[in-house]
């Protein structure tokens, strides 16, 4: 049996919470992501999406329901305990890279284990081999800023995996990239997928990029309206059933 490693239960995300510009952003999610999974979420912009990857990752906190990562309720967690579990099980990956430009490379991808007082030989041990998996050893003292969009994608790629995490939460992971670049990482994120069993949940507006993925969730007004499975699809048939989802939608804005 697969093992849950994030649930939401009844996810609600009301911004500005008892002023009177209050909004609810996500209604009564209901999701449950199993190990090794690849999901992709897509919608309209506004429908929720950043919302939803924020409050099933830690980085925000619902305003009711329950997160569950690993079995472990995260708005049970204190703030240290959060930024521990973060360390031991997550990964992200962001659109504008999060590269601080002040840092090299190396530094930047060190980041997560300095701050978790990792040795400094185990942190150069794993940067040498991550580095080089990632082929951008070449660039390691360098500064962000010195390296092409493509590079700098691959050092972020290579921070979120410095701490060996399960999960990898990303966020429009090719928004910056251009279409080879785009490629790169998705064949990057589907072999942690199928050979590491990296469980991998996306933002993203791409179609062929979600093509990768092995589930899609169709976010819209804040609520989950279709979960796609690529199940004995091609890539190619997942492909079109994505662009049908998301041509339904844009027809039904034009029709307004
Ligand atoms: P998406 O990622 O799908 O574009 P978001 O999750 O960013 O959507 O936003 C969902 C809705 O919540 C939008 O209507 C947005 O304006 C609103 N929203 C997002 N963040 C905030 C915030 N910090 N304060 C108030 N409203 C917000």
């Amino acid at each position: 049996m697969p093992q849950t490693v994030l649930e939401a239960k009844n996810l609600k995300k009301v911004y500005n919470f008892n002023t009177a510009n209050a909004f609810e952003a996500l209604h009564d999610i209901n999701f449950k992501v199993e190990e090794g999974d690849f999901v992709a979420i897509m919608g309209p912009s506004g429908s929720g999406k950043s919302t939803f990857i924020n409050n099933i990752s830690t980085i925000d906190l619902p305003t009711s329901g329950y997160v569950y990562i690993n079995g472990k309720e995260v708005r049970s967690m204190s703030s240290n305990e959060i930024g521990r579990f973060r360390y031991q099980n997550l990964g992200f990956i962001f659109q504008d890279f999060n590269l601080l430009d002040t840092h090299t490379m190396y530094e930047n991808i060190a980041m997560p284990l300095s701050l978790a007082h990792v040795d400094r030989e185990e942190i150069r041990r794993r940067i040498t081999k991550l580095a080089e998996q990632m082929d951008i050893s070449q660039l390691l003292e360098k500064f962000p800023n010195e390296c092409s969009g493509g590079q700098r994608q691959r050092a972020a790629i290579c921070r979120a995996l410095v701490n060996n995490p399960r999960i990898i939460i990303a966020d429009e992971p090719t928004g910056n990239l251009d279409s080879t670049n785009s490629s790169e990482l998705m064949k990057i994120l589907q072999r942690l997928n199928h050979e590491n069993g990296v469980t991998i949940v996306m933002v993203t507006h791409d179609p062929l990029i979600t093509s990768y993925s092995s589930r899609l969730l169709y976010i819209k007004d804040g609520n989950i309206e279709t979960v796609l499975e690529k199940g004995d699809m091609t890539q190619d048939e997942y492909f079109q059933k994505i662009v049908e989802i998301n041509s339904a939608e844009s027809r039904e804005i034009l029709q307004k």
